[in-house]
């Protein structure tokens, strides 16, 4: 399942070739995703327009229109945006293909459909319900101390499910968070009431380091994505605690330990994480 460095690949990806195109025709099987696929809204909102920007909320990508829609798309599991040359022939899970003026076209591909299409017109833009409740972004500035030691206050929760609790902060699935609390020296398990200010500054600059190396990581696949087989190679940087249970700490050379924490695999150094 692509996680929130793989998603800000493909956005970084797919904005040099949307950015000032014009969709101009909008192509849907008719299959279901995980949401309907709005016809409809994808004619009058969509098709015929052009591209203003791409950006990223949490693992939603959007994809702003000049009229003020907007296109939403999450990958799901298994969904995939490549861009192909117009008329290349159509896999049998090509679910949308979006035609540009530019000769490429755009498609999303599902095996499982998981994923989702979603537009928002102008006037749905601001008060959409699709974004509520989730916590900041963890590369963003609202992502800070004090915002985490009023949220963890008195509370008992493992910091490691905390982290991964979307209206905490978005986008830090499992194997990001047992990396940033390696790379923060934080036990997994450590209760988040405990934590001072200065081991909240260490988890949000774990963080960053963490999810940037990821995306710098996967920026070498960028032109393979573009290049588009299908193929979006979906990467993985070199992980330190994550799937090392007996190896030796990269740090302190004790053994990694594994525990299951909520139904997730936990991998961490008894020595270094504390
Ligand atoms: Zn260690």
């Amino acid at each position: 399942m692509p996680e929130l460095p793989e998603v800000e690949v493909i956005r970084r990806g797919l904005t040099p070739h949307l950015v000032g195109r014009t969709i101009t025709r909008v192509m849907i099987s008719n299959r279901r995703l995980r949401l309907p696929v709005p016809r409809a809204k994808l004619n009058l909102w969509i098709q015929s327009d052009r591209v203003k920007s791409v950006d990223r909320r949490a693992k939603y990508l959007l994809v702003r229109m000049n009229n003020g829609a907007m296109l939403v798309l999450h990958l799901g599991m298994t969904g995939r945006l490549a861009f192909f040359a117009n008329g290349a022939p159509r896999a049998v899970h090509d679910h949308l293909r979006f035609k540009l003026d530019s000769g490429l076209e755009l498609r999303f591909n599902d095996v499982r459909r998981f994923g989702s299409v979603q537009v928002l017109g102008p006037e749905d833009v601001k008060g959409t319900q699709i974004f509520a409740g989730l916590g900041p972004e963890p590369l963003g500035p609202d992502f800070s101390s004090d915002y985490l030691l009023e949220r963890a206050q008195s509370k008992v929760r493992p910091i490691k499910n905390f982290l991964m609790d979307a209206r905490v902060v978005v986008g830090i699935g499992n194997i990001y968070a047992n990396e940033i609390l390696f790379a923060a020296g934080i036990k997994p398990t450590r209760g988040v009431g405990t934590l001072g200010k200065s081991a909240w500054e260490r988890v949000i600059q774990a963080s960053r380091q963490v999810l940037e190396q990821a995306i710098a990581c996967g920026g070498t696949t960028i032109s393979d994505y573009v290049r588009s087989s299908g193929e979006t190679g979906y990467f993985q940087c070199e992980l330190r605690v994550y799937g090392r249970k007996g190896e030796a700490c990269q740090r302190c050379r004790s053994l990694i330990s594994r525990q299951v924490l909520a139904g997730r695999a936990t991998f961490y150094c008894p020595r270094c994480q504390r």
